[in-house]
Order: C-alpha cells, then structure tokens, then sequence
C-alpha cells in the first residue's frame, strides 16, 4: 500500500517514457527525472499534467534545413488508463468537461508516482474545446490559456474528484500551472463564505504552494491580455486583485506563481541570483537541477556501474566510487556508446563516421539564445584546427518550436556550413531530437558543447546527461555549468564567469579552447582525457542527479 499523495506536481510537459511525446525539451524531460527520483525515494506525489495527443511533433528536414512539421500522434489507450472521474470547467461562458488518464512510474524500490494526463477529447464537448488537450505549446495566446485553465484549474478539481484529499504541497514547475493557486484561492474564500479576497485566504494558499521558475528575463514570462483573460475566464473575483495575478497591466503567471508560493526557486545558483534580482525578491531560493541517472546511463555504463559500485541506483552520490573504476573499462564502455551512436546514425543518414575522430555533440531546441551556430562563425578557423591540430566531426540534433522563425533560420543556417566545410570537418544533423536521440548523443559524443547566451541558461541538463556517461562538457559559464566545471578535470570552459555575452570574444575562446586545450589533449594524451572523462562521472554524476534534487525540495519545500 503506498502512502497517500502529499504532493502534487504539476508540469504542462513530462517526459515520462521515450514513446510518449508529451514533451518539448529541457522542462519536460526534468519533470520526468523528478518524478523518477520521486518514485526512488518513496515520495508521497501524484503528478498532473496533459494528455498532449497529438504530441509536440515530428520534425521533418529537407535537404536544405527547412523544416516542417506533422502531428505526433500516440497509442493513448495502449499506453495509459483511463479513469472514470469527469469534472467540468467554465471557459468562454462553456461548460467544458475533463477526465483524466493515468500511467505509474516506478521506482527502484518499487514505490509508484501516478502521473494523470489530463484530457478535454470528450463527446460532450464542443469541437474547439476538445481540442484544447491536443497541441503540446501550439496554437496562439488564446489556446496557450484555455490549457492552463484546464491545467491548473482542472488539475486541482481533478485531484479532488480521484480522491486526493491528503495533499499539502502543490508544485508549480513554471507558471504554466499559475491558475491552480487561483482555483485554491476560490475554493478557500468559497469555503469561508468570503466574497472577498482576504490576506488570511492568500496567505493558506501561500503554505500551500511551490514554484520553480526556468525563466531568467521578463520577456520568457508567460503573459496574457487582461481581456482576454476575461474571455476566457470570465468573471474571476480572485484574478481581480491587483498585483497577485497581475504585472503591468497583464495577467502574468511568473508573478501570480510567485505571490502564492511559500517557496520558490531558480534552477542553479547562477539562475538564483539572476531570479532575486529580477524580481526585486530576496526570498528566490535555488535547487540545482539534475538528470536521473538510471534513465540516462547507457547500457555500457549501467553495466560497469553495477559491476562497481553496489546500490549506485539508490544512493546516487556513491558514484564518487567511480574514482576506483579502472580507466581503460571507462573507455572500453565509452567506445561502445560511440559505436552505438554511429550505428545509429549511418541507419538513420548514412553517413559513417569514423570511431578514432574527436566527435563534438550539441543537441538541443534550435533556439537563438543558445546560439547553435557559434562554433560554425569561423569556418575557416574550424578547417585549420582540423588539418593542423587534429581532425574532429560534428553531430547537432534539436527541433526548433513551429513558430520559432529565428530557430528555424539557424537550422538552415546550420546547413549551409555542412556544406562548407565538408572537405575538412564531418558534420551532420539528426531529425527529431528526443530522448532517445539524447540518450545516444550524449553518451556517444566525446565532448558535449554547450553555448548559450549567458544568463539565459537557466540551468540546462543534457551536460549532466553526457557526465553519467563519462562526456565531458565545453561550455559557456552559465546554469549548471557554473557550479560542475572544473577545468581540465570534468571538463572545460568558454569564456570567463559573469560576463555578459559577446559573440566574437565567446567564439574566439571556444576556438582557443579545442585548439590550444582539447584537440591536443584528446589526441596526443589520451591518459589525460580519460582522466576528464572520470572526472565528470566521480565529481558530477555525483552531484547532478535529480534524486539530489529531490531531497533538497524535500527539506526546503515539501515537508518543511
Ligand atoms: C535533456 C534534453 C533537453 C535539454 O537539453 P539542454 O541542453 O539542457 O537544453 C532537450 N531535449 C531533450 C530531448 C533532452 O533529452
């Protein structure tokens, strides 16, 4: 018999299983490494969010890099079960009724975490609002808030209809999920007979709530017209008060998440400091992000784990032990996820890359602020590191968002610098980044590069997925990075810390960095790479796993 529910996290995406395209990128994929380590821990938590069925989607790339889109559509009846609870919400004046669908992640120690997917696709419903549950971040503004109604305030009626009447923390991971601590707030003042907004019901909600922002600039705030809010939302006593839902003059769920959390936190420390000063707040608090490490070891590395370090599932910080790991079975693991990859790859493009070569990974949602195309600003200064330093080869994945036009320009842009540069640098991209893709490239690349925009990398995790495996990271200073390089020891820098950016002096260091540090390393000591490599797995598997992160929203925010 599990313990019943506490906490309830609610994500509008979670990469619960590679088959289930009910996410987007980063978010999602943590949401899914929380709610496994959740699971680990025995952690008393349901989990809400929505159906998603026609998933985010599939990327199809022509052969100049244009991309274009179909629906990702997936077996919900093979895949989930359904539950018989029905709630109904009010949305522009219609009646609009929910059921939700449930699948159980489990833990190591068997303990379950039920996810439930909300859905609107009922017979009942008018033909635009069964819809609302469909389109993983599609349609426009009007759309985006119909789904977090549905979300927050159809997530926590649904909870109440399946029985959950234990629960004392409600987790928000990003504003998305806002409108639950106003549907709180309703229930609350309703419960009081109270017409009006009082600060003892703000303040029950408030103990209530837990808000993690990915956020780290205004402009990445999930905001709406108050007019439209009215459409959508009608009447709402509670959204009427000033400054709880509200920031200039728009309804904004970064500030509403903020006003009603008892706790809220940035995603690494660096993103911690960005957030109190962003939002004039000494009380954001910080929790590193993590991956969970049994999902994204490779088989290779899961196995040699096993053969080393005792219970490394259960006690994620014994990967220190790995210290111990004779280093040429850290290589011989290593070079069957390079295999694999490029296995991989030539089934998926034919192209065959060569198992010897320097391999340099970047996957990742084409965005601009991550700047994918940095290392192609010079494409002259990439051929004279290949042919008089060493050879080296690329392997870029990432989707860029069907409205992203600037995303989709960089994957074009992307293209055309394959083809430059073919003679000397290898580079391909994959369609379709996902988890699984992710799982291969991270653990198949020798180095994973990361070169966002400082600060707008709030935290960033698939750096975390390459040290499980033994990859160690090139990157910017920003998120996560701030906190696990090392230099020369889990993995190297670009660029200095808290400096804002500066795209020539960035690609210039990274340029000096293969140049001078690790083209050479890699190749003329490969005793010494090998080292970094174990570096990454002792000191920041180690540290950069969810089941970490659990525990310190555990002590700071649900049971305290
Ligand atoms: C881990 C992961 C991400 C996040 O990558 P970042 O480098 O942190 O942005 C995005 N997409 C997928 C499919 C992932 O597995």
């Amino acid at each position: 018999m599990e313990p019943r529910p506490t906490v309830a996290y609610f994500t509008m995406e979670i990469a619960v299983d590679p088959r289930l395209p009910t996410y987007s990128g980063g978010l999602g994929v943590l949401a899914g490494d929380a709610v496994r380590s959740a699971a680990d821990l025995r952690v008393p938590m349901v989990t809400v969010t929505l159906l998603h069925r026609r998933g985010y989607f599939v990327q199809h790339l022509d052969e100049l890099g244009r991309q274009t889109e179909t629906p990702a559509r997936w077996d919900v009846e093979g895949f989930l079960e359904e539950l018989p609870a029905r709630v109904t919400l009010t949305i522009h004046g219609r009646s609009v009724a929910v059921r939700a669908w449930r699948r159980e992640v489990e833990g190591v120690g068997g303990a379950r975490v039920p996810v439930l997917f909300l859905d609107t696709d009922l017979p009942e419903n008018a033909p635009q609002d069964r819809e609302l549950t469909h389109y993983l971040y599609g349609g426009d503004r009007r759309y985006r808030l119909c789904q977090e109604v549905v979300l927050g305030v159809g997530g926590v009626r649904l909870l109440q209809a399946l029985g959950y009447h234990d629960i004392t923390r409600y987790h928000m991971n990003e504003g998305h999920a806002a409108l639950l601590a106003a549907e709180l707030l309703r229930q609350t003042m309703s419960m009081r007979g109270e017409t009006r907004v009082t600060d003892d019901a703000i303040a029950a909600v408030r103990r209530k709530c837990v808000f993690t922002t990915h956020t780290p600039v205004p402009a990445g705030h999930d905001v709406f017209p108050l007019d439209l809010a009215k459409e959508v939302l009608g009447r709402h006593d509670a959204l009427e008060v000033s400054g709880l839902f509200t920031h200039d003059g728009l309804l904004n769920m970064t500030y509403a998440a903020l006003n009603l959390s008892h706790y809220v936190n940035g995603v690494a420390k660096r993103h911690g400091e960005v957030s109190r000063k962003m939002f004039g707040s000494e009380s954001v608090d910080s929790v590193t992000n993590g991956v969970h490490l049994a999902t994204w070891a490779a088989p290779a590395f899961h196995a040699l784990f096993d053969r080393y370090i005792e219970g490394w599932k259960a006690d994620n910080a014994s990967l220190r032990f790995a210290v111990h790991i004779p280093p040429d079975e850290i290589r011989a693991a290593h070079q069957q996820c390079k295999r694999e990859l490029f296995d991989n790859i030539k089934s998926r493009t034919g192209v065959a890359l060569d198992a010897g070569t320097l391999t340099i990974g970047y996957g990742r949602r084409a965005t601009a602020y991550k700047r994918p195309t940095l290392l192609m600003d010079d494409p002259a200064r990439l051929r004279r590191i290949a042919e008089r330093v060493g050879k080296f080869q690329v392997v870029y994945a990432g989707k860029a968002h069907p409205n992203d036009q600037a995303g989709k320009e960089l994957v074009r842009d992307l293209f055309r610098s394959i083809g430059t540069l073919r003679d000397a640098v290898q580079v391909v991209y994959l369609p379709n980044y996902d988890m699984g893709l992710g799982q291969l490239m991270t653990a198949g690349c020798d180095l994973w590069l990361n070169t966002p925009e400082p600060p707008m990398e709030a935290s960033g995790t698939s750096g975390m997925k390459a040290a499980v495996n033994g990859v160690p990271s090139l990157s910017v200073l920003d998120g996560w990075w701030v906190e696990g390089c090392i230099e020369d020891v889990t993995g190297w820098s670009i660029g200095e810390p808290g400096r804002d950016h500066d795209r020539p002096r960035d690609a210039e260091a990274l340029y000096s960095k293969l140049e001078q540090t690790i083209v050479p390393m890699y190749y003329r000591d490969p005793a010494r790479y090998l080292r970094v490599m174990q570096g990454a797995i002792v000191l920041n598997a180690s540290f950069f796993n969810t089941e970490r992160m659990m525990h310190q929203y555990i002590t700071k925010a649900y049971f305290s």
